[in-house]
């Protein structure tokens, strides 16, 4: 018999369309997944704030990852028994692999005459309304982050690398990302919460599982490479990332949740369920 399948997705650009975050396209495999019992583990920049909503859309009832990698929820009603002695918050368990926020900011505090930047936490839901169009409610979600800190960062490249440097004694890295600079700890990663979560699931099955991951962009590139199973869900705004040292790489043809679509049916088709 062919090991359990775990999928972890991408949201932005992978499972919700890059434009206008639809997901209707990918609701035939969602639906499968659901019909066949194989979590379908989101994994994003998102907050935990914003996830418990779009879980909510989705009836998305498995764990999840938040901050690019910085946390593990896993719900309470989960079998995944081990969990137990994480710490709780609301109705679920979390696993953390970094500082918590407010730590970053007390750190990033002491750089602030020398280096030209502003502070997620310096901003009203309005003003990062209006830097990020997003909605006021959107922005609102997104301001309630637990495990990272993202920079308006106005200064040169050369000054962000002098502060990187600055911030590895710490265990904090500096990550570049569309818009912002996030501020998290050294070790936050998607791929190494995915391996993480996979291990738990294997722990709690008694057996192997496989992991297919699906992304689209450059954060995505350590968690699709280390994937069982790697997809790339190509982009209308970019090349598909390179994935280092693999040469068994899916690249959708569709882009976005369609693409999603395509990649999920093929794996299930393959891995003879359906
Ligand atoms: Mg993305």
């Amino acid at each position: 018999m062919m090991s359990t399948l775990l999928v972890f997705t991408d949201l932005d650009g992978t499972l919700l369309d890059h434009f206008t975050y639809d997901y209707a396209p990918a609701e035939g495999a969602l639906n499968d997944l659901k019909t066949l019992g194989i979590p379908c583990i989101l994994n994003t920049s998102k907050t935990y704030a914003e996830l418990l909503e779009l879980r909510q859309a989705l009836g998305n009832h498995d764990p999840f990852i938040v901050e690019n990698g910085a946390a593990v929820y896993i719900p309470k009603h989960s079998s995944l028994g081990n969990a137990c002695s994480l710490p709780c918050q609301g109705d679920f368990y979390i696993k953390s692999f970094g500082p918590h926020r407010e730590e970053l900011i007390q750190l990033i505090s002491d750089f602030k005459q020398r280096y030209d930047f502003t502070c997620y936490s310096d901003l009203s839901a309005a003003q990062l309304a209006q830097f990020t169009g997003l909605e006021i409610a959107t922005a609102e979600l997104s301001l309630q982050r637990s495990f990272t800190e993202p920079l308006i960062w106005n200064d040169s490249n050369q000054a962000l690398h002098q502060l990187r440097d600055e911030l590895e004694q710490y265990g904090v890295k500096a990550q570049k990302g569309g818009r912002f600079v996030h501020l998290m700890g050294q070790h936050c990663d998607k791929a190494v919460a995915m391996a993480w979560l996979a291990e738990q699931y294997e722990l709690s099955i008694g057996g192997a599982v496989t992991c297919i991951a699906l992304g689209d962009g450059e954060n995505d590139v350590s968690m699709i490479g280390s994937a069982n199973i790697p997809v790339v869900v190509r982009s209308p705004t970019h090349v598909p990332p390179e994935i280092p040292g693999r040469t068994d790489v899916w690249i959708t043809d569709s882009y976005g949740p369609k693409g999603w679509n395509e990649a999920i049916t093929k794996a299930l088709v393959n891995h003879g369920y359906v």
